[in-house]
């Protein structure tokens, strides 16, 4: 159901984790004004206006919209073999991000799908119900390898060769609105999983990067394996994503910079293949020595809506995982106001702040304690409308 609540709305919350660092508050109110969150504050002092709405989620904790940002809108149908033409991938991705957005994603980032700039835009104009969605289009990479193997046949990416063309294909991205350019640093994931090659040098990262600045884009890049992460570094890269594989050496590296490791732990923990669960291992181990090393991380699943990593089921399963490194309640900040800051959107989202956009969920019981209650949202709500609300049972 999709109402729009434009005028004032109380949310009453069971509890309200807002996100900030500040410990969970019981019976708390936020009044929410059009799409904004106008105050919170103890439910006892509620100075409710004759005109609010009122939304009674006292059996909940209510929590800040999740961040996803990692994913692929590739319009994909589970166990597709051969990918339909655009418009109905493009229909198969509208409700895809649909799902995603009832799960409680409030914002996502998509990196790299031709599709993902449409669903933006439409979601945007407010023709769509999809999550706040980020777009990357079309990812470049170097001539040293085929980013992934084997080469999906929906797949694209543009090869630099050079500095002079890296900065050619961030001026035509830019062009074409998008709002961060993704590379593909390394190959892989392969069967090993961390062996990976570097597929840009140093100075054709370093050119994308300045480039993409300049035009106050920022970059996400694919790297696994010491090397092509150390280039990334080196060459000014702002997101690292999957990022394991990784020495100490470069785990210190990492954490003196400004950039951000986007794990993408799900995708390889949900496929039984042996290499898969190898490779998930490796991903977990980096983790924790890259949590010890001070790394700064967002999380983000990787998902492209096939059969393991359906949108909008289980993404939540990504900040699940991160809460087996790190602190629950730290893994919960990293799919919530670090993801927001990594994205450049903590003055919006991320947060359940005044001022801020009213994004906000609602969940049965304490995620610090069980952060899997993130799979279960029975709230949803996106600026200030409703998208969901389930009619469950009170408290337990
Ligand atoms: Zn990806």
């Amino acid at each position: 159901m999709v109402r729009d609540s434009r005028a004032h709305t109380v949310v009453l919350a069971g509890h309200l984790w807002d996100g900030t660092g500040a410990p969970p508050q019981p019976d708390m109110a936020l009044r929410i004004a059009g799409e904004r969150i106008e105050w919170c504050e103890p439910a006892g002092e509620l100075r409710r206006s004759p005109d609010s709405e009122l939304i009674d989620l006292r059996g909940l904790w209510v929590l800040p919209g999740l961040i996803d940002a990692h994913v692929h809108f590739w319009g994909l149908s589970p166990g597709e073999a051969t990918p339909a033409d655009f418009q109905t991938r493009l229909k198969t991705a509208r409700q895809q991000a649909r799902d995603l957005l009832h799960a409680g994603f409030t914002t996502v980032r998509d990196l790299g799908s031709p599709i993902a700039p449409y669903l933006r835009d439409a979601s945007a104009e407010g023709a769509l119900t999809t999550p706040r969605i980020l777009a990357a289009h079309v990812g470049l990479t170097g001539a040293r390898g085929p980013w992934l193997i084997p080469q999906p046949s929906w797949w694209e990416a543009r090869v630099i060769r050079g500095s002079e063309s890296a900065r050619e294909e961030v001026q035509r991205l830019h062009d074409e609105g998008v709002d961060v350019v993704k590379i593909g640093a390394s190959t892989g994931p392969r069967a090993e999983g961390f062996g990976d090659m570097p597929t840009l040098t140093e100075e054709e990262i370093r050119a994308v990067c300045d480039s993409a600045h300049e035009w106050g884009l920022p970059v996400a890049a694919h790297a696994i394996g010491s090397e092509a992460v150390r280039r990334c570094v080196v060459g000014g890269v702002d997101t690292i994503e999957h990022g394991y594989g990784l020495s100490d050496e470069v785990c210190e590296l990492v954490a003196a910079s400004n950039a951000w490791i986007v794990p993408t732990l799900r995708t390889r923990a949900v496929r039984p293949a042996p290499e898969s669960q190898a490779t998930s291992r490796n991903q977990m181990d980096t983790l924790r020595r890259g949590v010890a090393a001070g790394i700064r991380y967002a999380a983000g699943t990787d998902s492209v809506g096939d059969v393991f990593t359906q949108h909008g089921s289980g993404n939540a399963l990504e900040i699940e995982l991160m809460g087996r490194a790190m602190e629950p309640a730290a893994a919960l900040v990293a799919g919530t106001r670090d993801a927001a800051r990594m994205l450049g959107l903590d003055g919006e989202v991320g947060t359940l702040e005044a001022g801020k956009l009213a994004d906000l969920i609602g969940v049965r019981a304490d995620p610090r304690r069980d952060v899997s209650e993130l799979q279960r949202v029975e709230f949803v709500m996106r600026s200030g409308r409703v998208v969901r609300h389930d009619s469950g049972e009170s408290g337990r």
